[in-house]
């Protein structure tokens, strides 16, 4: 509640501390000296809570008073900055809408609701009349993001006269990270009651927005955990940040590609409409403030137009602030600035710019900042390093942050032609990219592709994501690349084009470069497993095509008559909502390849064999709804079949980190698949085997033994995760009296039991590692390779048992997979070893890159021409009439000799020498369905790689039989940040055939199905 207002008015005073740091320097000075009344007790406070004087400015020390807008002092009764305190979102959101009920030169609005429906909000601030018709400023900075629809003459009174550009402040993205929110308050004010020269240009020239917290619900939990802590006694452990958002923590700044979290959407959504010129994200994880330029390589699709910008702003922030003594403001040497998937990423991908702080923590409680040498020497880049030691706290946080924010602001303001001339010059050199020689002129995404649903899918998110995509009216072909009717295509020539090259190209990142900071390749269409083609001639965009307004789908429901269906196995992921929605229907699924009609299906197409009218009309909406085929018919084909048992599907999590299987939660429950949340010590002190049929046990991260540990047991009391009225935002998602400790080794014992008793356990990543450590499945060992450099980037997985119910659907012998080096299983195959390699050599990066390999090595491609950009090679099957734009020409692209589909023949094709290493073994061993090539220069598909010699004939998915149940690993992460679409159903495979994985296997093998009264020929 806002307390009582207090008045300062007469005389303006300036406290010690700033009168101290009046800057001799002309100008710098008019600030505290504009006449304007100071806030005294605000003003106070600020110098009382600073702890080193160095780090202030002119700009931030003092407040100017207010006879009308309160300040955070008044509202929240402390001011920004006040040691052990920290403010709720809620609270903040309230604080601003109160700056704005004050104020003609600010206004707030609703962004939308996070996946816990709490509220994400933009503040909008500058001159009254600005803000009074800030829809016209909108339609201005629209028209100069499209030169296709704006004259150069429109543009250029646009850029001159009338545009203002506008920079948008994010923070509270990252919840630990807890200033920025804190910060934007008091900037929020300032902002709109100062007088000085410098703010009045900021009001006059540019419009601020401000979204103080992104994660909203990351911030209220870390509020609640801040203050619970707070109460604990100093010899007991505190309480983690468990969970921030519903899904992830700090990979909620990785999510710009994928888009499954809200607050990407509502930023990407914002961008979309108000084409912000700068978008500013605010994180604290360096000393003392870090302005973002990284060390490179820098993302290839950014005009280079941009790359300067982040030097321009970077600089401009080390120059203010070295000329005010105010030390450790540096730039360069952190981050790279390759990965597309920051949410920053949402303004490059749009032509806009963005830039982020890493500010030294505000706390909130006051320290002593000791760094190393590696942090305090001086370097080219940080002219005025930091210090070996200094007392910090969270006004220190907001003063550096807040100073060089405002040195941004007052940047552009002064700079407002350049901004909006570059902004305008990259839209059209975006549009004329497509011109260029060499250049792609349009990307065609086949709609009648084997996987037409997922490709439907991906022609969505690129739809939201603002790419322009049309639909050809009729067939063609052009540039050597055959369109059909109804195919989707996206143009070139249009502003953002950019987002595309981004997305689709393949990414080849230096071994000579820095040791990188995040992902190295992420090709859209290879980790979605979906077909897009490259189209370099021009002449496409005579073409006749109509724009695509409306979110598509893919074309399903049943052709043929019969009271069978049988539903083709593309891998498209809606095929595991199809069974979870329709549990109650009876459904088999085909082991073997089969041919029906004339047309030819994969092993795993789904059979339903008996519908009721009733279900047969519900199975039919759902199949048009979700975009998948059926074919009728009369009898139920003549193929070995096992009943797809719905299983109960328990789920793990650990405590200890929610991060990535927050990932692999969020594609559970958008798809539909229904599971029991526990912890690792739920799997104590019950039967596993009674309640359920699967159980997921997804990445946490750390070695084997951590897994049982789990959350390290500190003091005596316990440390509680749940709702109480003190934590009222704690809890929801999963609670408990206590996460100190983990299973144990009885809990390894547990699930074990598990499976012998007939269940299904799978595991991915790190939790892949721990049966094969302690020797519960024999035959796989774990090996860390010293050579093996693997970051996260696309790789090769070969399909060496097609006919294990893991690979159902996956048509060919391959398939990009998304690796990076968290856990390498050798489970026969006998592979070679890792060589010698010397990476991070940090001299000439990118003139040395690593050879890709080609996607399609049967088509004799070089690995990085046009053809060889499809991600999903097609396949004969597609000739299926359900989906109307079928594409019969797709057969060109199979060998019918494919080897992975013929059980008998010897392995052939260019991947028969890796096939080849896992043939005839025991029928108890364990069962490798993908692994890496065994020839290394065939595995980088996009990003890096080094020393794959470690990784030859590994195993990428080993199907481990145990008891009367099954163990399935995947040392690549099948389910990696919503980008793998292609590799999810891998996973779902898994699921849905928990109880016939040994299908496939030589009869006298197979186990017995465990239901009854099922397929025709089984
Ligand atoms: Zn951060």
């Amino acid at each position: 509640m806002p307390r009582g207002r207090r008045r300062f008015m007469g005389v303006p005073a300036i406290s010690i501390a700033a009168a101290a740091l009046l800057a001799p320097a002309a100008g710098s000075a008019q600030t505290t000296r504009d006449g304007q009344p100071i806030d005294e007790e605000y003003t106070r406070l600020i110098a009382e809570h600073l702890q080193d004087e160095r780090i202030s400015t002119e700009l931030v020390d003092h407040l100017p008073a207010s006879e009308t807008v309160p300040t955070p002092l008044d509202f929240h009764g402390r001011i920004v900055g006040t040691p052990g305190e920290l403010t709720y979102a809620a609270d903040i959101h309230r604080y601003l809408r109160a700056i704005a009920d004050a104020s003609p030169r600010a206004t707030v609005w609703s962004m939308g609701q996070s996946e816990e429906g709490r509220e994400m909000v933009l503040m909008a601030i500058a001159d009254s009349a600005t803000i009074a018709s800030l829809e016209n400023y909108r339609d201005y900075l629209q028209e100069l993001t499209d030169p296709r629809a704006t004259s150069e003459e429109r543009a250029q009174a646009l850029i001159g006269e009338m545009a203002k550009p506008i920079y948008w402040l994010i923070s509270g993205m990252h919840s630990p990270e807890t200033g920025g929110p804190e910060m934007l308050q008091e900037l929020a004010y300032r902002l709109v009651v100062q007088e000085s020269d410098f703010v009045r240009t900021i009001r006059e020239n540019i419009i601020t927005f401000i979204t103080p917290v992104i994660e909203v619900d990351g911030r209220e939990k870390q509020v609640d955990t801040y203050y619970f802590n707070k109460d604990r006694p100093d010899e007991e452990g505190d309480l983690p940040l468990t969970y921030w958002g519903k899904y992830v923590a700090h990979d909620n700044n990785r999510d710009a590609m994928g888009q499954m979290l809200q607050l990407t959407r509502q930023v990407n959504a914002v961008q979309l409409e108000w084409a912000p010129t700068i978008m500013h994200d605010l994180h604290e994880a360096q000393n003392y403030l870090y302005s973002s330029t990284g060390t490179g390589p820098y993302n290839e699709a950014f005009d280079a137009i941009t790359i300067t910008e982040w030097w321009m702003f970077a600089e401009n922030d080390v120059l203010e602030m070295a000329k005010r003594g105010v030390p450790g403001v540096w730039t360069y040497g952190f981050y790279d600035g390759w990965t597309p998937n920051y949410l920053f990423t949402v303004a490059h991908a749009h032509n806009a710019t963005g830039r982020f702080y890493e500010v030294a923590s505000y706390g909130p409680d006051n320290r002593t900042l000791s760094v190393g040498a590696t942090v305090s020497s001086r370097e080219w880049f940080r002219p005025n390093p930091p210090l070996p030691e200094i007392e910090w706290g969270p006004r220190n946080n907001t003063n550096i942050q807040q100073s060089a924010v405002l040195f941004s602001l007052k940047y552009l303001a002064d700079h407002t032609e350049t901004f909006l001339d570059n902004y305008w010059v990259k839209n059209k050199r975006a549009v004329a990219r497509a011109r260029e020689d060499g250049a792609v002129a349009a990307w065609v995404i086949p709609a009648g592709q084997r996987r037409a649903a997922d490709a439907a899918d991906a022609v969505n998110e690129l739809l939201r994501q603002g790419l322009e995509i049309h639909r050809a009216d009729g067939s063609f072909e052009v540039g050597g690349v055959r369109v059909e009717e109804g195919d989707y295509i996206a143009r070139g020539d249009q502003p953002f084009r950019t987002l595309a090259d981004m997305y689709l190209s393949r990414q080849q990142f230096s071994l000579e470069n820095p040791r990188p900071y995040d992902d190295t390749g992420w090709t859209f269409q290879l980790m979605r497993n979906v077909r897009i083609d490259e189209v370099r001639d021009t002449s496409v965009f005579d073409r006749r095509m109509t724009l695509v307004t409306d979110s598509v789908r893919a074309s399903g429901g049943v052709s043929g008559r019969g009271s069978v269906l049988v539903v083709e196995h593309t891998t498209d992921n809606n095929l595991v909502s199809f069974r979870f929605r329709h549990a109650g229907v009876r459904m088999l699924a085909a082991e073997e390849d089969f041919e029906l009609d004339g047309r030819s299906y994969r092993a795993g197409a789904f059979v339903l064999p008996s519908l009721s009218d009733a279900e047969r009309a519900a199975v039919e909406a759902s199949l048009v709804d979700l975009g998948l085929g059926a074919r009728a018919t009369s009898e139920v084909p003549d193929v070995p079949a096992h009943e797809l048992d719905v299983p109960r599907i328990g789920y793990i999590h650990s405590w200890r980190r929610t991060q990535d299987e927050g990932w692999v939660r969020g594609t559970f429950d958008h798809y539909g698949i229904p599971y029991d949340y526990f912890d690792e010590k739920g799997v104590l002190g019950r039967d596993l085997r009674a309640a359920y049929d699967v159980i997921v046990y997804p990445h946490v991260g750390g070695s084997a033994e951590a897994h049982l540990n789990g959350v390290t047991i500190e003091g005596d009391l316990p440390l509680p995760y749940q709702r109480t009225e003190k934590t009222p935002n704690l809890g929801g998602i999963d609670e408990t009296e206590d996460i100190r400790g983990g299973m144990g080794l009885e809990g390894l014992m547990a699930l074990a039991d598990f499976v012998k008793r007939g269940g299904t356990l799978l595991v991915e990543g790190s939790t892949s590692a721990i049966f094969p450590e302690y020797d519960v499945t024999p035959g796989i060992d774990l090996e860390q390779p010293e050579q093996l450099v693997a970051p996260g980037a696309v790789q090769r997985g070969v399909i060496v048992d097609p006919s294990s119910p893991i690979a159902y659907g996956y048509d060919g012998d391959q398939l990009p997979v998304f690796f990076r080096n968290d856990v390498v299983l050798n489970a026969g195959g006998t592979p070679g070893d890792g060589s010698d390699t010397s990476p991070w050599a940090n001299t000439t990066p990118m003139a040395t890159r690593p050879d890709l390999a080609p996607v399609d090595p049967a088509s004799g491609g070089d690995g990085t021409s046009a053809a060889d950009t499809a991600g999903n090679r097609g396949g004969a099957n597609d000739a299926d009439d359900a989906n109307a734009a079928g594409r019969a020409d797709e057969a060109d692209d199979v060998d019918d000799t494919d080897p992975a589909t013929s059980d008998d023949a010897a392995p052939s094709g260019p991947f028969a020498s890796t096939i080849g290493r896992f043939a005839g073994r025991d029928a108890d061993a364990p069962r490798v369905v993908l692994a890496f090539p065994d020839d290394p220069t065939q595995m980088l598909l996009s990003g890096t790689l080094s020393g794959g010699e470690a990784l030859a004939a590994r195993a990428q998915i080993v199907d481990a039989p145990l008891g009367e149940g099954h163990v399935v690993m995947f040392s690549i992460r099948p389910f990696w940040r919503w980008q793998t679409q292609g590799t999810f159903f891998l996973g779902f495979n898994a699921i849905l055939n928990w109880n016939d994985l040994g299908a496939g296997l030589e009869s006298a093998e197979r186990e017995p199905a465990v239901s009854q009264g099922g397929a025709s020929s089984h």
